[in-house]
């Protein structure tokens, strides 16, 4: 196109920052009411790539200002100063924002009469407490995602045991595996009893750069798990793995070597912590000698119990794998042997032994 002065005007393309169609500002409201023991929202603040302090400081670019309200981590004076963002959500005042569980969901329905399982505030007018079915079905449906925070969160865990007395479950269970959030996104599970602090984080910078517009939604598989980090098994990644290609079990828990006879789980465990550690990549269960219990898995705790007994399994895979680990731990040991020597040509004696040859050939 040519202006006025003569000038020749060159129409550019947005730059990619430009072209972002997303949120300069977000808020994650969490709620730790579900039950549980409050392990995840502590495990969070052991991240280290990026800190919580790094994320809601604005240190991490490209996404948008992050107000996180959490009561384990919250400046506020506790009370209806903590509610009052929750309180402004449900009333549509406050948006967009990120709502987190954390803690399994009990069925309130199977309480005939007064009482609640747990609760988070109070009824202003009765001053009766507001229970956390309350609240997830006031603010999930106004939530730009929904994030689940832990196995109690996301599969129930260890309060929706058999036997239990409050019918509890995972938030899928509680509002529908097909749910989506006012951000047309499913429901984002992280496992872990606790989270893994890293998993979590790096899950939560994924569901926050796609609401900067930045990213494409985080890839789930069939139960709502990130798959880049849930996609293997702990034995997979486990330090431990040779050796249970080699045979050599360990009999109890002072030992190095493969725990599946004393009851580790790895094999069919999907999770990344032996090979992600726990903290700044330090521990990691079966790497520092936790036999891996399946705490990321939808059917724990029951599926797993009793803990510490030999997996059924474990016991037929290690009979299998016996003969060939006997005999290649055995040649492997031959060869360890031989390619610990040097060659005979290292010496000191007045004679190239080497084998070298001087002479030229075409
Ligand atoms: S300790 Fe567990 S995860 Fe590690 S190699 Fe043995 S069975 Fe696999
Ligand atoms: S290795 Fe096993 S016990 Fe450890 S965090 Fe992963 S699933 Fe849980």
């Amino acid at each position: 196109m040519t202006t006025a002065s003569g000038t020749q005007e060159v129409a550019t393309e947005p730059s990619r920052a430009e072209a972002r169609n997303g949120f300069d500002e977000i808020n994650i409201l969490w709620i730790s009411e579900g039950m549980s023991c409050d392990g995840d929202s502590v495990s969070l603040t052991a991240a280290g790539q990026p800190a919580i302090e790094d994320l809601i400081q604005g240190l991490v670019p490209g996404l948008p200002k992050v107000n996180l309200h959490n009561k384990v981590l919250s400046p506020s004076l506790g009370g209806e100063d903590f509610l009052a963002p929750y309180r402004a959500a449900i009333r549509g005042e406050l948006a967009p924002f990120i709502l987190v569980i954390e803690g399994s969901i009990p069925n309130q329905n199977i309480i005939q009469g007064e009482g609640y399982w747990t609760s988070f505030g109070n009824d202003p007018g009765t001053g009766q407490p507001l229970t956390l079915n309350w609240w997830i079905d006031r603010l999930a449906p106004k939530a730009w995602a929904v994030v689940a925070a832990g196995t109690c969160a996301t599969y129930g865990g260890i309060h929706a045991m058999a036997g239990n007395p409050t019918g509890c479950m995972g938030l899928a269970d509680y509002l529908g595996w097909d749910f989506k959030s006012e951000g047309a996104l499913p429901i984002v599970n992280v496992p872990g009893c606790p989270i893994q602090p890293e998993n979590f984080m790096e899950t939560l910078i994924w569901v926050l750069y796609h609401a900067a517009g930045a990213a494409p939604a985080p890839p789930l598989d069939h139960m709502l798990r990130p798959q880049w980090l849930f996609g293997k098994t702990v034995h997979e990644g486990c330090d431990r793995a040779a050796y249970y290609e080699q045979a050599d079990f360990s009999k109890d828990y002072n030992s190095p070597k493969c725990q599946v006879k004393v009851g580790c789980w790895g094999p069919v465990v999907n999770c990344n912590v032996p090979k992600r550690g726990w903290m700044a990549g330090i521990g990691g269960c079966p790497n520092v000698g936790g036999i891996c219990i399946g705490c990321t898995m939808p059917g724990f705790p029951d599926a797993f119990m009793p803990f510490m007994d030999e997996p059924a399994g474990g016991s037929l895979s290690s009979i299998l794998i016996k003969p060939y680990g006997a005999v290649i731990r055995r040649l492997r040991g031959i060869t360890n042997i031989a390619v610990n020597r040097e060659p005979k040509w290292h010496h000191n004696k007045p004679v190239l032994t080497s084998g070298y040859d001087p002479h030229w050939r075409p």
